[in-house]
């Protein structure tokens, strides 16, 4: 017998005109690239997108088209996320931090017809065009009185082709599963592939944003989200802010500690939203200018694990919590947040900043098991640890036009390249990317535990550990670190550092100190590009 309920779609227009009707003068506040801060509220919002989707109709966009973005955390990318996704289209976010050639291939295995530019990425378009022959138009997203000389044709001002419409637009109703956005992978082999969001799966991530044990967002909070908007949609934030009318604040193409720090301050800003990296830029500004934050209380970090030396100065210098999160763009993101448990209550603050050192606790929605290499499933002991699998609604079941074919089980379990451990209470913990793990002689070192030690250590800005082959142990670490800026930091004083609290045969072999690291366009360390840079160096340890 089914239930007698209602089988309303679950739709993203749907977000924007609830935060229209329940938080209408709720703030959407930006840093523009034009320069000025722009406010307006999510009445404001609501009004234009439909505006904006009924313009997009005129220019003959129809369901499931592909609509690009090249574009910052604005006003007017979060009026395009609900334009599009909500007239049944697909809003492709497109990051520019490709490489080119991996953004000429994402637009055109996509099939973008109109892409949408904030005004910083027309010289990269420019440069690209010639390989760009189906998209049909470009949108920049700016006013008449900042439109820019340009050699693209077809080529549309934003805020005159919204004038073309007026608001009575009326968001359709169709099916929920009806893809919404799409955003690509930034694999470290072979081409990014796409990841495809749908209606259901974007309300179903947002209600669990929005919940306590999830990011907790709630109309009591103002939200800056620094992860970009063209990675993992922000972390899902520009939806879940809308269904809970928080106040959202848009730090546009400046993330530096300046500009978030005086956006933090200006706008009371409680809880932000990052990679490691960002936070990084952060606190050095702050320290360096004796800063102190006046309202933020939480700081979500993700897409890397946290060091713990960054937990440790949240906590004792600034009085903010840090709330570790983990998932990946097939996720949408989030998978696993970790947010403390009633008996933790009693805990000091150390063993609570030790507790955040693990990537969390599932999220109702997400499933998690473990297994080894046979596909057994691990115990929950905080001990045995194995490749991670997932599965759950908003956790991707396919490739856009099956890249890479099935990539789930008949169980719908779908492996996430993690190795991980879980423990009693279900805390997961990440040793590893599956890739980057080095394997000594039988055993298993983790390249994160190490490094994350090694930043601990004064002088040290950043480290990689990656597996260097030996002959005798198939694998040794090596530890490449840079250094802090006028530190002289040494290679003993580093080794004497994480001695303390890691085994002596997962001391790195050798470490050599570097300028800089290679990043992907997310923001993690690239190590493929490392290992082949450092696959015939001879470790000190290695007797010929
Ligand atoms: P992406 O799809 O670019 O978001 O990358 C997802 C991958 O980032 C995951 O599979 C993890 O390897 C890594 N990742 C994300 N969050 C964390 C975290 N908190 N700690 C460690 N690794 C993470």
């Amino acid at each position: 017998m089914l239930g007698l309920m209602q089988d309303r779609p679950l739709l993203i227009s749907s977000l924007v005109e609830f935060a229209a009707l329940n938080h209408g003068d709720g703030e959407i506040v930006s840093r523009t690239v034009e320069g000025p801060i722009h406010r307006y509220t999510y009445k404001d919002c609501a009004v234009r997108s439909r505006q904006l989707a009924k313009a997009l109709e005129k220019l003959g966009v129809e369901k499931s088209d592909r609509l690009g973005t090249l574009a910052w955390n604005g006003y007017r990318h979060m009026e395009v996320y609900y334009s599009v996704s909500g007239m049944g289209a697909i809003c492709h976010t497109i990051n520019p931090r490709l490489f080119p050639e991996q953004i000429i291939y994402i637009i055109n295995h996509a099939e973008d017809r109109y892409i949408f530019i904030d005004l910083t990425f027309l010289p990269l378009i420019e440069k690209l065009i010639d390989h760009l022959p189906q998209v049909e138009g470009f949108i920049i997203m700016t006013d008449e009185a900042n439109m820019p000389e340009t050699k693209l044709s077809n080529v549309y001002c934003y805020e005159n082709l919204m004038a073309t419409a007026d608001d009575d637009y009326q968001w359709p109703a169709f099916d929920e599963r009806t893809a919404s956005s799409l955003c690509y992978t930034s694999g470290t082999t072979g081409n990014p592939k796409g990841v495809l969001f749908s209606n259901r799966s974007t309300i179903l991530h947002s209600y669990v944003v929005c919940t306590m044990d999830g990011l907790g967002l709630s109309t009591m909070e103002t939200i800056l989200p620094v992860v970009p908007m063209f990675h993992v949609n922000a972390w899902g934030i520009p939806y879940a802010a809308a269904m809970s009318g928080a106040k959202i604040v848009l730090p546009g193409a400046r993330m530096d500690g300046e500009a978030l720090y005086e956006l933090m301050e200006n706008e009371g800003v409680t809880l932000s939203a990052g990679v490691p990296t960002i936070w990084m830029m952060l606190l050095g500004y702050m320290k360096e200018n004796n800063k102190k934050f006046s309202t933020m209380k939480r700081t979500v970090i993700g897409g890397s694990a946290v060091p713990k030396a960054m937990i440790e100065t949240f906590h004792r210098e600034y009085n903010v919590n840090v709330v570790h999160a983990w998932g990946m763009t097939e996720m949408s993101p989030i998978g696993t947040v970790c947010n403390l448990k009633k008996k933790h209550e009693s805990f000091s603050l150390d063993q609570k900043m030790e507790l955040s050192l693990k990537q969390g606790r599932s999220v109702f929605g997400v499933d998690m098991k473990i297994v080894d290499g046979a596909g057994k499933e691990l115990p929950w002991d905080g001990k045995a640890f194995g490749n991670l699998l997932v599965r759950g609604p908003w956790i991707a079941s396919g490739y856009f036009k099956a890249e890479g074919g099935s990539v789930v089980d008949d169980d719908d379990w779908f492996d996430t390249g993690d190795v991980a451990t879980i423990d009693p209470d279900g805390y997961m913990q990440i040793t590893d990317r599956s890739k980057d793990v080095i394997k000594s002689g039988g055993e298993w070192i983790s390249s994160i535990d190490v490094e994350n030690e090694a930043v601990g250590c004064a002088g040290v800005a950043e480290a990689a550990v990656i597996a260097v082959p030996h002959p005798k142990w198939d694998e040794r670490p090596l530890l490449l670190v840079v250094r802090e800026q006028d530190t002289d930091v040494t290679k003993d004083e580093i080794i004497d550092h994480l001695r303390g609290s890691i085994a002596k045969w997962q001391l790195p072999d050798d470490v050599l100190f570097v300028d800089e690291l290679p990043h992907t366009a997310t923001g993690k360390i690239l190590k493929i590009k490392l290992r082949a840079e450092y696959k015939d160096y001879i470790l000190p340890t290695v007797t010929s």
